[in-house]
């Protein structure tokens, strides 16, 4: 089945991206629009990757990953896709935390911040502004040896809720804790604090059907159901793939699926120095997620309670008990009617950080009755700010993080691919093997959306560059 689809493929392609995230989409697009001949070769039914969508019976349709990405979405996308997606960029302004030690409500940005800082937790407004820029400056240059936890003892030390305050978000939007390299956190927090949250309006599936349409358009070869095997390495450079039982020719690839599947599995570790090997192995995963899809029924209405509400029942921040199984923190993202013009439709996902070991090894039957449990006692929690939500919800489903696994075959399902150290690997990659490139979550910087799409950017820019020298232009058959 599958080899028929690949049948009509060109006999050589300058690349071949293999995954169709966010990261491999762009790179796909702007390797294109360089007049490269690119095939983009995806497993799944969909594009999108991680960044995906399911619709149920009853005119429900579910966002996966999109809940919020800082302002500089607008840009990227401008630049690397069009106007129009970029135009469809709008901002979440009500951001609600719910938790033990304090409830309040943000715009979420450096201003709204800044305030509550002062007025709220009491802290000094000149000790506000040295830690904001402090955050801001940070590159991935810098000294890695001060932890997120140092950084915040450096400013606002006995401070657990402050830390709680500006912690706990980051903790969702790139899974990193207190004890990773302080860079993991002031890189993505300042990015958010630039302006706020934003999201897509029209939901993910018309954002990937416009990128979709773009691919075509810029002449990519985009192909569906197309699991790629192996990376062809011969005479010590990349010569093709192995796809659908299709050998293919190509000068170079862009791996945009796991880093460890990329080195491990695609090309096999024999192709590199005993070093790199001993690195990659090294490399720690991100971890996954749990989330509750709750679809409300057509012409049931609810009130406004903020678009994001992170909610807790623990009495600190914590990093593990973030991802335990038995949850005690949720984020909900709501969606109410203006996030797909038209339809009238409301929809809540739940989401928490979950590990996958929790989840792999249960017996078909404990696997259904634990989700049933999720499902359950996240309809309760939910309860406390809408009583009545069960009533008018009319579809509920979970996802674990083989769910994520199986859709996207992220090694144990991670939300944000690897953790800090990836991205040494993920950029030397290149230079190890002539031809191969990744690009993809990395690194809890080079993740999450604008990350996908940014890294993707930087790795097709090498990739066009390599295409330039004497290896890049060789003829491969
Ligand atoms: C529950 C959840 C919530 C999230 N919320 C947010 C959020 O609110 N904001 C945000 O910015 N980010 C969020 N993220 C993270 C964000 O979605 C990801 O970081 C980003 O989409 C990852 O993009 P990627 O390009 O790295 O690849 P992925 O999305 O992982 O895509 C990799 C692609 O490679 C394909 N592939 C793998 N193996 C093969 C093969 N052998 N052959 C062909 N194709 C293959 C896969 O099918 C997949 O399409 C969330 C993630 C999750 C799971």
């Amino acid at each position: 089945m599958v080899a028929d689809r690949l049948e009509d493929t060109k006999g050589c392609y300058d690349v071949v991206v293999i995954g169709s995230g966010l990261a491999g989409m762009t790179a796909a697009n702007y390797l294109a629009k360089c007049g490269r001949s690119v095939l983009l070769a995806e497993q799944h039914h969909n594009l999108g990757g991680l960044a995906t969508w399911f619709t149920r019976k009853g005119g429900h349709i579910f966002d996966v990953s999109l809940h919020g990405f800082p302002v500089g979405m607008i840009k990227s996308c401008r630049k690397y896709w069009t106007r129009e997606i970029a135009d469809s960029i709008v901002q979440l302004k009500g951001i609600r935390f719910d938790n033990p030690q304090f409830q309040l409500e943000t715009t979420f940005d450096r201003t709204d911040f800044t305030r509550i800082l002062i007025e709220r937790f009491g802290i000094e407004p000149d000790v506000v502004e040295r830690f904001f820029d402090t955050a801001r400056s940070m590159d991935f240059y810098d000294d890695k040896a001060m932890t997120t936890r140092e950084l915040f003892e450096r400013f606002f030390p006995g401070r657990s809720d402050v830390v709680r305050f500006l912690m706990e978000p980051i903790a969702y939007a790139n899974g990193s804790t207190l004890d990773e390299p302080a860079i993991t956190y002031g890189i993505v927090f300042s990015n958010f604090m630039s302006k706020g949250v934003y999201i897509f309006r029209g939901g993910t599936d018309k954002l990937v059907g416009l990128m979709k349409a773009e691919l075509r358009a810029n002449g990519v070869d985009v192909r569906l159901r197309a699991p790629v095997k192996c990376v062809v390495v011969e005479s010590g450079r990349v010569q093709g793939v192995v796809v659908g039982g299709k050998r293919i020719a190509a000068r170079s690839v862009l791996s945009n699926a796991n880093l460890k599947t990329t080195i491990k599995d695609f090309v096999g570790y024999e192709h590199f120095d005993g070093d790199f090997v001993d690195k990659t192995k090294a490399v720690r995963l991100n971890n996954s997620s749990c989330q509750v899809y709750m679809g409300l029924r057509k012409g049931e209405t609810i009130p406004y309670i903020g678009d994001l509400l992170f909610t807790s029942v623990n009495e600190r921040f914590d990093s593990k008990a973030l991802c335990a199984k038995d949850i005690t923190s949720r984020t909900f993202s709501m969606y109410y009617p203006d996030i797909r013009p038209g339809l009238g439709r409301y929809a809540i996902v739940s989401s928490t950080n979950a590990n996958y070991e929790d989840w792999a090894n249960l017996s078909d039957e404990q696997y259904r009755a634990d989700k049933k449990h999720l499902v359950e006692t996240t309809l309760d929690a939910l309860e406390k700010y809408l009583p009545d939500i069960r009533s008018k919800i009319d579809h509920v489903e979970a996802s674990t993080p083989k769910t994520f696994e199986r859709y996207t075959r992220q090694i144990s399902g991670a939300t944000f691919g690897t953790k800090f150290e990836g991205l040494e690997v993920s950029m030397d990659l290149s230079k190890q093997l002539p031809g191969l490139f990744h690009a993809g979550s990395v690194g809890i910087i080079m993740s999450g959306w604008l990350g996908a799409i940014n890294y993707g950017v930087i790795v097709a820019n090498e990739l066009d560059s390599y295409l330039l020298t004497t290896a890049g232009r060789e003829v491969v058959t």
